[in-house]
């Protein structure tokens, strides 16, 4: 039988807008040692502006922008989002074909009968299209049209506020390894990660990646030692889900990261991490 102290615990959270999804995973997180973050929407807002407008090769700021527009005319990526909030004009959405979401990559469709791609540089990669710009802070969405670089539009993202707090309590309360995996580029995460004070990142992760990079961070620790996970978005479901504790951020949060987490925070703020630990020591001590 579960000792009461337990339901109690899981109350305790849900008052502090985290929700448990089962008395033992207050147990396991008595256990955690490492605990790995998404950037996007876990430790950074998810709201992303654009910041400049760089274009090549003959493109007007105005072209570069519009075939970004169209291009991410159907994604629910928080990056194609702002892009579309930063345009003025209208998309006839007629013009738009064969739209395909890569990924960890990016976007492409057809765009008035040409091949638009839009994303970072391992798509550009991919599709062997060269380019010279680099080392730009900030998250960097590149174009091409028919196969020819077209510019890049730059766009950041904000830390949220309680995400250094939440760091540097986790580690007064004794979590040995804190880890960010990301799909976007080794700048934007080293900086991040340098600001925030993690203890190590890993950078331009495919979804599959991040997966591989967890079990890693899994076998290298110690038996009895656990490995959460905190995450927000639909690339994350996996990670969350091979997680030791899935943890997910409620708000922006997709449906199946929400769905397939362990512990949800309701209010997507990084600190109810440490405190999710301090609930579950709390409880420890009422019950046994
Ligand atoms: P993360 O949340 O760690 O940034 P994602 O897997 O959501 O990871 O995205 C990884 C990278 O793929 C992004 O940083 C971006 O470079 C690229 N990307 C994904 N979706 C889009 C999109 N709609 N438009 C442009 N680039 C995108
Ligand atoms: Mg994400």
């Amino acid at each position: 039988s579960i000792p009461l102290g337990y339901f109690g615990g899981v109350g305790r959270a849900a008052k502090k807008g985290i929700l448990v999804k089962g008395a033992t995973y207050l147990d396991s997180l008595l256990q955690v040692k490492t605990i790995v973050f998404d950037k996007t929407g876990t430790l950074t807002k998810g709201v992303f502006q654009v910041m400049d407008i760089v274009p090549y090769n003959d493109f007007t700021k105005e072209e570069l922008l519009a075939f970004a527009v169209g291009v991410e005319t159907y994604s629910s990526h928080p990056i194609a989002e702002s892009i579309r909030q930063a345009y003025e004009g209208e998309i006839d959405d007629s013009i738009i074909d064969n739209y395909q979401e890569l990924a960890g990559y990016g976007v492409s469709a057809i765009i008035d009968g040409k091949r638009v791609i839009a994303g970072n540089d391992k798509l550009l990669h991919q599709e062997n299209i060269s380019h010279d710009t680099c080392n730009v802070t900030g998250t960097v969405v590149h174009l091409a049209v028919n196969n020819n670089y077209a510019g890049y539009i730059l766009i950041a993202d904000q830390i949220k506020e309680d995400a250094t707090f939440a760091i540097s309590r986790l580690k007064e309360l004794g979590i040995e390894k804190t880890v960010m995996l990301t799909g976007d580029n080794k700048v934007i995460a080293s900086e991040i990660a340098k600001k925030l004070g993690l203890d190590s990142y890993q950078a331009e992760l495919l979804p599959e990646d991040k997966v591989t990079a967890l079990e890693n961070l899994i076998h290298q620790s110690k038996e009895k030692e656990k490995v959460a996970v905190v995450g927000d978005g639909i690339n994350d479901a996996p990670i969350i889900a091979r997680a030791d504790v899935g943890m997910a951020m409620g708000g922006l949060g997709s449906d199946a990261a929400i769905e397939t987490a362990d512990i949800v925070i309701m209010t997507d703020a990084p600190s109810k991490v440490p405190e999710a630990i301090e609930v579950a020591r709390k409880t420890h001590h009422i019950v046994w």
